[in-house]
């Protein structure tokens, strides 16, 4: 099931590179209860985290269920953390704001299982490692060793086929370790079972299989194994990591409600932000009213002056253009371009007449709210008043003035 080829890592830091793990082969059976023993600093923890996928080896290649790792992606090694392995640590790793079963439940929900289900496993797994009346308790409420139960519930509930527990009992008593061990031991009947520890009386004890490590290096293995002498066991990889919408939304809420202050601060860096934006938005709207308005009253001094004949530019220009289009010529003659004749023509017949008497009558009505908007209406008539002055010695016409006509 677990296959470990050569597997090196190195840890690089700014001045050194440290060996952790110098070419460890191991082979796992589907069952078995493994205790991993050496001194402190000789590569356990890196060993048990490169065959959990917490970290990534160096040089080699670890094999699942025959298949290299090599080429794994992320979502590959996030499907495999998620559904074969179950961590434990040490230190217990629980949610400390969390109750004991929302941090069992917490485990299932990458898998996709449904609230009524996880709930029915969470609690199924407490009462397996004898948790069942502290479900509602806060992890800091409980012992060590009450601790440990609900890491391994924890470890469990997704009902993976591999246990990695780097000194699941480092921080218990003796009396307490044992009981721990009695637990994993029950459970490594049916899962392989890879414990990290560096007291060989609880190896010795309780293991099925003892492989001592020393300076990244195995130095002695109990009951060493190869699959190619055995049968070999298959188990179902496809399973794909997910949580649903409402699940995630849940555990975002919970998330935001026990990180009250943080979430209130973000809340309000966030709105000084938006506020700065609808500042900028309103004077800018401001503004641009105000020069409507400046606009509005500068214009409005002009007059708008309606006339009783108009032509239009546009028509003027369009109708020679396309006339000049049509016309085609025969080769080797003369013709003449009477295009002035034409613009003149077309601008007579281009001319526009305004009824200017009825919308005299109709600005002048109740019906336009005309008044409501002008600020005068002056009204100008096409007349040429006929004035003469009375000199002496002649009578002068004034208007219109005939001086001009003399000089031409
Ligand atoms: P153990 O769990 O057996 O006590 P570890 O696997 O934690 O040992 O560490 C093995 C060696 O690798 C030690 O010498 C340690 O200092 C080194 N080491 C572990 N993790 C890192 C790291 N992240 N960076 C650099 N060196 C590390
Ligand atoms: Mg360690």
């Amino acid at each position: 099931m677990l296959k470990l080829k050569n597997i090196k890592k190195n840890y690089v830091t700014s001045n050194e590179v440290v060996k952790a793990l110098k070419g460890i082969n191991i082979e796992f059976r589907k069952s078995e209860f493994v205790a991993i023993l050496g001194p402190s600093g000789c590569g356990k923890t890196t060993l048990l985290n490169i065959i959990g996928g917490l970290d990534k080896y160096t040089s080699g290649d670890l094999v699942i269920d025959d298949v290299s790792t090599k080429k794994y992606k992320d979502r590959d090694w996030d499907t495999y953390r998620n559904h074969r392995i179950g961590f434990v640590f040490q230190n217990y790793n629980l949610i400390t704001h969390q109750s004991v079963l929302a941090n069992v439940e917490l485990a299932l929900t990458l898998s996709g299982v449904d609230k009524k289900n996880r709930r029915k496993k969470a609690i199924q797994v407490l009462e397996k490692v004898g948790l069942k009346d502290q479900i509602h308790k806060k992890p800091n409420q409980l012992s060590g060793g009450q601790m440990q139960r609900v890491a391994i519930a924890r470890a469990l509930v997704n009902d993976p086929d591999i246990i990695l527990a780097d000194e699941p009992t480092g921080a218990l008593d003796t009396k307490t370790s044992v009981q721990i061990m009695e637990i994993l031991k029950d459970i490594s009947k049916d899962k392989l079972i890879i414990m990290v520890t560096h007291n060989p009386d609880l190896a010795e004890k309780y293991a099925t299989r003892i492989i001592n490590l020393l300076d990244g290096e195995i130095t002695n293995d109990t009951k060493p194994y190869n699959s190619k002498n055995d049968i070999k066991d298959g188990v179902d990889n496809n399973k794909k990591t997910s949580m649903s919408f409402l699940t995630a939304m849940n555990l975002s809420l919970n998330n935001l409600m026990t990180k009250k202050g943080r979430t209130l601060l973000t809340a309000f860096a966030g709105s000084i932000g938006i506020i700065g934006i609808a500042l900028i938005l309103a004077l800018s709207n401001g503004v641009q009213e105000y020069i409507n308005n400046v606009e509005e009253e500068t214009l409005t001094s002009y007059p708008i002056t309606i006339q009783e004949e108009a032509v239009e530019m546009t028509d003027l220009i369009s109708s020679i253009k396309t006339d000049n289009n049509k016309t085609i010529h025969e080769d080797n003659k003369i013709y003449s371009n009477d295009v002035m004749s034409e613009m003149m023509s077309t601008m007579s017949s281009k001319v526009k007449s305004n009824n200017l008497e009825e919308f005299k009558k109709y600005i002048e009505s109740d019906e336009s709210n005309i008044t409501d908007y002008t600020s005068a209406i002056s009204y100008s008539y096409n007349l040429n008043i006929q004035i003469y002055k009375d000199s002496d010695s002649d009578v002068v016409q004034v208007n219109p003035n005939t001086v001009l006509d003399d000089c031409l």
